[in-house]
């Protein structure tokens, strides 16, 4: 099916799928003086007719109806390929319909926000005026990024392709620079900038993580050492857990800091959970080792995927981050709001320093500091830069704190 392409100055069209005919009747008028043509039905096969026929620029989707099941109804319209916005709705509570109206999203529709029933005529306008974010990427889209092969990995290491850009760190309460964090980046010479999600799983999973590991350490190491080691900065460095299975790890990451005149308690380390932590003694006894020598640990990415209260309370961490999925939807999402609450509640009664990844706006670093959040990091505050430019930004801002 061709998507249509969607004037802003054309009146749109709304269809309304829903059971209740009074609800129904009530969106309609709604949109109707806000210069929408509308039509709506209560049946499913109706719906899909009428999408492919008519060919609404706005839909209404109730997701509770007695013979249609709404988030089969949203999987369908997504593999239709429909690029009209959705407006999800019912009686239900926020957090059902933030759930389909997410899942809606992510299988690529346009999905401009959910209305809880009842609702005001105010907020189905915005809605109907809201211009969602595109759609996230499909794949083989044209902006998908081509996949790169272990082989070109492997080339990239031995002609050292990769680099490192920081993004600085805040304390919440006085916004004051903490550190940086170190974020490796490849610099292929004809493809451009790849970035860490396109290769480090490959480079997990072809054996060469460790190389790559030790190439950031000294790459970060170096350009800390030049600039800050008589400051109180700190460096944080991702940990990827399949290095912590190699035995030699510990000594060599604290020879290295030696060779820098780097002290391990300058250094957090980042460690995400995976499920590749097979032996978790072994990795018990690492992470003690690293605490032992000094070095911080952060459980990174807390709240998503494996990371767990268990391995919380049973690893030494220092430090636990907000993955950043809580944070940028913070400002959004009540739910996301509660989570981020909780987490930071946990570090406070666990004694850890907690960071907030992902603050993208004012409001956001407000409402951490408000909740007690130790540290924030986000575009808000600075994206990740070269080396160079990450200089230039801290001198920018402590000159603009002195003056
Ligand atoms: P991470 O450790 O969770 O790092 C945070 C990611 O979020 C970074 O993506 C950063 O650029 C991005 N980010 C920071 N602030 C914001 C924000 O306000 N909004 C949004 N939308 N994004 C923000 P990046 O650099 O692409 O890195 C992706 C992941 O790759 C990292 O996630 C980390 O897990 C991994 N990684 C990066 N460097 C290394 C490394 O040297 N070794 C290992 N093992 N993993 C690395
Ligand atoms: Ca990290
Ligand atoms: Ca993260």
């Amino acid at each position: 099916m061709e998507s249509p392409e969607y004037s802003a100055n054309l009146p749109g069209r709304l269809l309304v799928l829903d059971d209740d005919v009074g609800v129904s009747a009530t969106i309609c008028a709604i949109a109707d003086r806000a210069g929408f043509e509308t039509r709506s039905t209560t049946r499913a096969e109706e719906f899909f007719q009428l999408v492919a026929d008519w060919q609404p620029s706005h839909l209404i989707v109730d997701l509770v109806m007695p013979d249609v099941d709404g988030v089969e109804t949203l999987h369908r319209l997504a593999l239709s390929g429909h690029q009209g916005i959705v407006i999800v709705t019912s009686g239900l509570g926020g957090r059902v319909l933030e759930a389909a109206s997410r899942a809606a999203a992510e299988n690529g529709l346009r999905v401009s926000g959910v209305l809880p029933k009842p609702f005001t005529p105010a907020r189905l306008r915005s809605l109907l005026h809201h211009e969602p974010e595109n759609s996230k990427r499909k794949p083989g889209g044209s902006d998908e990024p081509a996949p790169v092969s272990a082989e070109m990995l492997a080339a990239a290491l031995a002609q050292k392709q990769l680099c490192v850009h920081y993004q600085p760190k805040i304390t919440c309460a006085t916004e004051k620079v903490v550190g940086f964090e170190s974020l490796v980046r490849w610099q292929h010479p004809e493809r451009g900038m790849i970035f860490p999600d396109q290769f480090i799983s490959l480079a997990e999973r072809h054996g060469h993580i460790a190389e790559l590991t030790r190439q950031v350490f000294d790459i970060s190491l170096a350009w800390f050492a030049a600039n800050f080691l008589s400051s109180d900065l700190k460096l944080a460095i991702n940990m990827s857990p399949i290095v912590l299975a190699d035995a030699q790890f510990p000594a060599w990451i604290q020879q290295a800091c030696t060779r820098y005149g780097v002290a391990p308690s300058q250094i957090t380390l980042e460690i995400t959970e995976t499920s590749s932590m097979e032996n978790p003694v072994a990795m018990l006894e690492y992470l003690t080792q690293f605490r032992i020598k000094g070095f911080n640990l952060s459980i990174d990415d807390f709240g998503v995927g494996y990371s767990s209260l268990v391995q919380l309370a049973r690893l030494p961490f220092s430090e636990m981050k907000i993955d950043k999925m809580f944070v940028m939807s913070a400002a959004t999402s009540i739910e996301s709001q509660k989570i981020a609450a909780a987490v930071i509640g946990l570090a406070d009664a666990l004694n850890l320093n907690v960071t907030a990844e992902g603050v993208e706006d004012a409001w956001t670093l407000e409402f951490l500091r408000d909740l007690g959040c130790t540290h924030a990091q986000g575009y808000f505050i600075a994206r990740p830069m070269p080396p160079e430019s990450a200089l230039v930004w801290l001198r920018d801002r402590e000159g603009l704190k002195a003056s």
